[in-house]
């Protein structure tokens, strides 16, 4: 049997620049592919056409060059895709398994629905069986999950299950405005650019399950996928946003793409001493074994 090449994939949202978190999941999946010779697709999540702008998008384009971590094709951005996430609906609507929800967010975040540790309600199905729709209001559309435990063998994170129906309840795909949701686009084009690793942060562990049902629905292979952790400051506090001065923008006045790689590979454990190095030098040792499997604290210095 032909050996399949691995494909992976950056997927920023274009809502600003990169922050180190970012810059940190981009490196991994980078290093991961381009060690083994494979492709990288580049896809710009811009579902939230409030908060993003072809600009961030051409800053993005930008700063991943300036890191070093090129890739081999660019996909249509989530934004103009809503023809083809119709297909996919209408897949999900032949099935028999979507309807629509007219629950308002007051009645769905009420006082007594248990949520997740990571804040999703889970959705007690209250619109399934609806006998008199309301008929003033646009609804959104959920699609049924099932009553099954799904697994991830994640590369950092270990074993990981969710059962959707008793985690999550059924999940809207499409928003009452007609926006498609996160899960639904990010599966349709991990699934038809044939992206067969997925690298992200942590924090989108719980969005697996949720993508692997889908898959399974529009017919896609599910991808391996790599939860990397999170980064901290030595006060204990997550690396986010708002620390201004480690966006990209702050960082490229201060040091060089190969210092920024050198101190977030010798954090994550992935080189013994630190020192600066490119992209693709670091490619050539890049092993996931090395990778540290919990939270990887920053010393902001280095990063002065
Ligand atoms: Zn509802």
């Amino acid at each position: 049997m032909e050996k399949l090449t691995p494909v992976g994939r950056f997927a920023p949202t274009p809502s600003g620049r990169m922050h180190l978190g970012n810059v940190f999941a981009a490196l991994v999946a980078w290093l991961s592919v381009r060690s083994k010779n494979g492709e990288m697709v580049l896809r710009m999540e811009d579902l939230d056409t409030q908060r993003t702008s072809a600009e961030f998008a051409e800053t993005l384009r930008g700063d991943l060059a300036w890191m070093g971590l090129d890739y081999d094709r660019e996909q249509v951005p989530q934004s103009q895709r809503s023809a083809a996430y119709d297909g996919y609906f209408e897949i999900l609507r032949d099935k028999g398994l979507l309807y629509p929800c007219y629950c308002t967010r007051s009645q769905l975040h009420g006082v007594n629905a248990p949520h997740l540790s990571d804040g999703t309600y889970v959705y007690p199905g209250t619109c399934r069986n609806l006998t008199d729709p309301p008929k003033n209001r646009q609804p959104s559309w959920r699609v049924m999950v099932t009553d099954k435990v799904w697994t991830v063998e994640d590369r950092v994170q270990g074993h990981y299950e969710l059962n959707l129906a008793t985690d999550c309840g059924d999940m809207v795909v499409r928003r009452a405005d007609g926006v498609y949701v996160y899960q639904l686009a990010v599966t349709v084009d991990d699934g038809e650019a044939g992206v067969t690793e997925v690298v992200r942060g942590m924090d989108l562990l719980s969005s697996a399950p949720r993508q692997m049902y889908l898959q399974e629905l529009f017919g896609f292979a599910h991808p391996e996928y790599g939860h990397v952790p999170m980064l901290m400051a030595e006060d204990g506090r997550r690396l986010s946003k708002r620390d201004r001065d480690l966006d990209l923008g702050e960082l490229q006045k201060r040091i060089t793409p190969e210092q920024l790689i050198g101190n977030l590979a010798y954090a994550a454990g992935l080189i013994d001493i630190q020192v600066p190095i490119s992209a693709r030098e670091l490619a050539c040792e890049f092993s996931w074994e090395r990778l540290r499997k919990t939270d990887i604290y920053i010393n902001q210095q280095k990063f002065y």
